[in-house]
C-alpha cells in the first residue's frame, strides 16, 4: 500500500510532544524478520518464529517496534523470483531492485519523521545479518552507513538524511550467537542511556 507523502498528514501528528497517557513515546524501527522468520529466504530462518530474546529486551525497556517491510519481498516477492544467475544482491542493486528499495525506504522515513514530529523517540534502526543483501549494516564511520551495506538500509539512510533525521543503525546479527549478544548488549546499554 502506498502511503500519503508525511506532508499531507503532518498536522495529525506534528504536536510536538507525546500525549499524556501510558506510553513510553520509545520505539525501534526493525526489519520484517526480527518479528516473522517466515519471509526470510529458504535456509536463513534461524528461530521458529521470532528474535524472542530482542523483543524481550524491548518489552523490558518498555520500548515498541516499528516494523519495516521487508525489501526482498516487496521486490522480488516469496520466492525472490529473478533471472538465473542473478544473485539477491544483483537484483537488489539493479534499477528496478534500487527502486523498488527507494519506494519502501521513503515510506518508512515518513513513518520515522511522523513518530518524531509527535514527539516519539525513534532510537535505533535494527537491520540485518552482515551478509544480507536488503538489511545488513556495515558503519563507514560513527555517523555513516558504508556501500558494502544492504541496498535497502543504504537507502534508508539516506532517505532520513533528506529529512535532517540522525538515528543510529545496527545490525542485530543473529546468525552467529556471539555477535548476536553483542548486539543485545549494544541495544540494552543505549536503552538504558535514553531512559
Ligand atoms: S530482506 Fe531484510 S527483512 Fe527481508 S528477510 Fe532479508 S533481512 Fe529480513
Amino acid at each position: 500500500m502506498k502511503l500519503p507523502k508525511f506532508s499531507a498528514w503532518r498536522h495529525l501528528f506534528g504536536r510536538g510532544e507525546a500525549p499524556a497517557d501510558c506510553r513510553s513515546a520509545r520505539l525501534v524501527a526493525v526489519i520484517h524478520c526480527i518479528l516473522d522468520q517466515n519471509v526470510r529466504d529458504a535456509g536463513a530462518a534461524v528461530f521458529p518464529a521470532s528474535n524472542w530474546a530482542l523483543l524481550e529486551l524491548c518489552r523490558k525497556h518498555g520500548v515498541g517496534l516499528l516494523q519495516m517491510p521487508c525489501p526482498e519481498l516487496r521486490c522480488l516477492g516469496m520466492a525472490r523470483s529473478r533471472p538465473t544467475g542473478c544473485s539477491l544482491r544483483e537484483a537488489l542493486d539493479s534499477p528496478q531492485g534500487r527502486a523498488s528499495c527507494r519506494q519502501t525506504a521513503q515510506e518508512v522515513a515518513e513513518v520515522i519523521a511522523a513518530h518524531i514530529a509527535a514527539g516519539h523517540r525513534v532510537l535505533a534502526v535494527l537491520g540485518g545479518n552482515m551478509q544480507s543483501p536488503g538489511c545488513a549494516v556495515h558503519q563507514q564511520s560513527s555517523a555513516e552507513i558504508a556501500m558494502r551495506s544492504g541496498i535497502f538500509i543504504q537507502v534508508l539512510a539516506q532517505a532520513l538524511r533528506e529529512r535532517g533525521l540522525e538515528i543510529p543503525f545496527r545490525g542485530m546479527r543473529d546468525a552467529d550467537p556471539q555477535l548476536m549478544a553483542e548486539d543485545l548488549r549494544w541495544l540494552s546499554e543505549l536503552f538504558a542511556r535514553q531512559p
